[in-house]
Parts: structure tokens; sequence; C-alpha cells
């Protein structure tokens, strides 16, 4: 993988370029892949933004999302854009595996493929140029990096702010968690000279609800949680039958794993949701434990030292069991906190 200051010289002709990101894109997937869109979009670039699978509802607001193609709703549309594409960008994950069906797309497709992400063990076969940096807080904070160092900060506008914005907010836990760097304070002190309204991205973020997603973490936090003292350790399993009770839509169970960790004591917190057609595992710690390892280990998955996340096909008893017997073969780990 050739490192992405390469391409700076080329982006001034105009090409047809895709860009793509996770299955279930959250903030900062949705915010860089539409920020990258509306920078290059300033290039004559004929740009195409596709998301493996569709995403929450509370995203809908981002400048142009409704031009983002859902590979799973509008596959000819996408396979076409791929097609003709020149260049893919490939934005906040770094194994094809994580855009689900369009990994074989992706695979054999021709266009150069781009990477910029922050998540650890990049497969950087797969990529022409790149750019993998575990120390950066967000996806939109590379992004944000590739416009400047290219040169090109003058193309920041408020579309690219607010995008831009959205991402670094929602990775950071609204800039408290530890990559949240000077840098990171710095780029959004330039966002604000380039326009941005924050306060509308944190509203249009946190304040869309609907009243079922709150009975439903009432329900969660009454119901489903265990506490396990000893370990310092949480734990939230769902059963699919209270999705379909409550409605639950893609996107409602954003978050919900990091309520525990508000607890005294708790440096480990998991949820296991049950899907229907997988059991899906979100992992948050705070401190040493490494989540990521412990993903890749035990669920399938990876992502962050404090914030990862896996999968598995067995059913959610045994899920919820499987994770009980890692968390006793980690307890020396998790018990010997110094508070
Ligand atoms: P979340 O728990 O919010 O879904 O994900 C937390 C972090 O772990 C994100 O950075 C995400 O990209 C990563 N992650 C989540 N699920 C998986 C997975 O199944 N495989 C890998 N490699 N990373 C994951
Ligand atoms: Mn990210």
């Amino acid at each position: 993988m050739l490192s992405i200051d390469q391409i700076f010289p080329l982006l001034s002709q105009p090409r047809n370029v895709v860009i793509t990101t996770h299955q279930k894109p959250d903030g900062d997937a949705m915010g860089s892949s539409l920020g990258l869109y509306h920078f290059l979009k300033q290039f004559g670039h004929t740009v195409t933004v596709i998301s493996p699978t569709n995403w929450a509802s509370f995203l809908n607001w981002m400048p142009d999302s409704k031009l983002v193609l859902d590979y799973e709703a509008q596959t000819d549309k996408a396979n076409a854009a791929i097609d003709n594409a020149d260049w893919i960008f490939c934005l906040d994950f770094n194994t094809l595996i994580r855009t689900k069906r369009m990994e074989e797309k992706l695979t054999n497709s021709n266009a150069v493929r781009i990477l910029i992400d922050h998540h650890q063990e990049p497969q950087v076969d797969k990529f022409t140029y790149g750019d993998s940096n575990t120390s950066k807080s967000s996806t939109c904070e590379m992004v944000y990096d590739f416009i400047v160092n290219s040169g090109n900060e003058d193309k920041i506008n408020e579309q690219v702010a607010e995008c831009l914005y959205a991402g670094v907010m929602t990775d950071t836990g609204s800039f408290r968690f530890p990559s949240t760097s000077a840098n990171v304070h710095r780029m959004v002190a330039v966002l604000k000279d380039k326009g941005l309204q924050h306060s509308k991205v944190h509203e249009e973020l946190f304040d869309n609800f609907l009243e079922n997603k709150f009975k439903f973490i009432g329900n969660v936090l009454l119901h489903r949680m265990e506490i396990f003292y000893e370990y310092n350790t949480a734990l939230i399993a769902v059963p699919q039958s209270d999705l379909i009770k409550y409605n639950i839509k893609t996107g409602d169970t954003e978050g919900l794993v990091n309520y525990p960790l508000s607890i005294q004591g708790i440096r480990l917190a998991a949820i296991i949701i049950d899907r229907g057609d997988e059991r899906k595992c979100s992992f948050r710690s705070k401190g040493e434990f490494d989540v990521n390892l412990f993903a890749r280990k035990y669920f399938n998955g990876g992502g962050h030292i404090n914030a990862a996340g896996g999968q598995s096909s067995e059913p959610l008893d045994a899920v919820v069991a499987k994770f009980k017997t890692a968390m006793i073969e980690n307890k020396n780990q998790l018990s010997n906190y110094q508070f």
C-alpha cells in the first residue's frame, strides 16, 4: 500500500469515483463518506457513495444522504457504479469482509482501491494507496487531514464541515475518549471558521429519537443487564423478541453498550443482540483492557482497544455462555484494576 500523498497531484483530473464504507454505517462511516463526497465533487469528479446495507434514520439529515446507494436495495445501480469506477475509496473499515455482500464485487473490481481508516490490522495488500492510522480519533479526522494535506483547505464548505464534525464527534463520544487529541480540537476550530453550526448537528443526532426507543432502553436496563462486580464487567443480552416488541430499527441500539460503563467500577461492557440472522456483539472498555484483542479471539471481530465488535452464528444462549467463559479466562486483567 502506497502513501495516500501520492494521489494529491491526481485529484484535479476528473474521474469516476466510488466511496464506500462498512455495513450498517455509523456517524463516522457516513460522515467521512459524505464529507469526502462533498469535497471531491468540487473537482468535477463523478462521485457515488455506496453503503453495503441500510443505515440508521438519524443520519438522514446529512447533506445528500438521499443520494447514497444501499447495496442490498439498489444492487444493480451500485454494481454499475463500481464497474465504471476509476477509484474506490474505502472509509472506516480495513477488511473487505466488513462490506458484507459487496466484498466479492470490490475484490474483483479493476478500480484503484484507496484506504482511509483508523482500525487495527489493515488488509494492506487489498489497497493501492492508503492512510491507516490507529492513533486517529475517527475516519472523519483522517479525511480532514487528507483535504488539508493535499492543499485544499479552501474546499471545506459548510456541507463538508457538517459531515466531518458528525463523525469526529460521535467517534470520540462527544470529545471525551482518550483519542480526542489537540489536533481534533484544532480541526473543530477550523470547521467552525468554515461555517459549522455544531448545535444543529448535535440536535439532529441526539434529539431525534422516537418514544419506542426509550421504552426499549428502559426494558433493557431493567431486565436484560447483568453485572459481574468481581470482574468489573457488565453484560446486556437482547433477545430478538425485544426488537420486535419495541419495533426496533437499524441504529436504535447504537450507544446502548455505553450505559453500563457509567456504573462505578465497571471496566468492560458488552452487549449481545440477537438480530435473527446473526448474534451481533459490541464491547467497550475503560483503561487497559483491550477489547479489540478480546473480540478477535472470541467473537470473530475486531475494532479498537476500547471499542470493538464481533458476531456469531450460534444461538443467543450459547454466545452469552461463551462471553461468561471468556470473562472468567480474563479474570486477571479484569479484576486487578487500581481505582
Ligand atoms: P460497534 O460496537 O459500535 O459496532 O463497533 C465498535 C468498533 O468495532 C467499530 O470501530 C467497528 O468498526 C468495530 N467492529 C464492530 N463490529 C466488528 C466486526 O464484526 N469485525 C471487526 N473487525 N470490527 C468490528
Ligand atoms: Mn470510525
